[in-house]
């Protein structure tokens, strides 16, 4: 007999296989990661299918067979709808979902991250902001043991003054202009003071003080410069 394992579970990715199967990627409570396989879940008749949708969070069952997880009962919790209707903040479920399956490996559970992404989550389906998706990222990777230092340089150790910065994934994060122009070959990403405060209040968990920010947009575009930095730095060296 197989013992029959049960928790909640955000999907974030489907991927068919064959022709009736589908294998989708779950960021569970209990279990982190977990690809599941559902039978027959394309047609019309199955059960299963109810729960089953990008994005959905779900109570799901599964039984661990000799080469895949296979789903026996999903139960819908939460549709997320104003995400699904809304083109932006579908667009950052998408990127949050890429972090997930480029990051995480399979069956780690965290209950860190699953807090993080259940709230982002709510968040995303409540308000219609470009900031929770940095604030998931930032806290995503401090979570992971990626935090930047963001209050000293990290080259001089001198605390950071209101003035042009540098993003340095390889000396661990903000550096001063003075020791830019000492090393000005290296590979760095320009940012501003007042970007690295934003910073600093997403990484202290301030979402009150965080959501009501009225954010410039070159502030947001640098933000996304730095971000996508980040990714990428930290994506060539995982
Ligand atoms: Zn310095």
């Amino acid at each position: 007999m197989f013992t029959h394992y049960r928790t909640q579970g955000i999907i974030i990715k489907k991927i068919d296989k064959g022709e009736a199967a589908r294998i989708f990627t779950i960021y569970t409570r209990d279990f982190g990661k977990l690809k599941v396989l559902a039978k027959a879940e394309r047609k019309i008749k199955s059960k299963l299918r109810a729960g089953l949708e990008l994005f959905y969070l779900s109570e799901i069952e599964f039984i661990q067979g000799k080469n895949y997880k296979t789903l026996t009962d999903v139960v819908l919790i939460d549709s997320f709808q104003s995400i699904r209707e809304d083109l932006e903040r579908l667009k950052i479920a998408y990127k949050i979902s890429e972090i997930l399956d480029n990051f995480i490996k399979e069956e780690q559970a965290d209950k860190k991250i699953w807090g993080l992404l259940s709230e982002t989550f709510d968040r995303l389906n409540n308000l219609k902001l470009e900031i929770i998706y940095y604030y998931f990222l930032w806290n995503f990777f401090s979570i992971l043991g990626y935090q930047p230092e963001l209050y000293l340089c990290s080259i001089c150790q001198n605390k950071l003054a209101p003035e042009k910065l540098y993003f340095s994934y390889k000396d661990g994060g903000i550096i001063c202009s003075r020791c830019f122009e000492k090393i000005k070959s290296e590979e760095f990403e320009a940012t501003t003071s007042e970007t690295v405060k934003i910073l600093r209040l997403i990484l202290k968990r301030k979402w009150e003080v965080v959501k009501h920010l009225k954010i410039e947009n070159k502030n947001i575009e640098n933000l996304k410069n730095i971000s996508n930095y980040y990714i990428s730095e930290l994506q060539n060296n995982f």
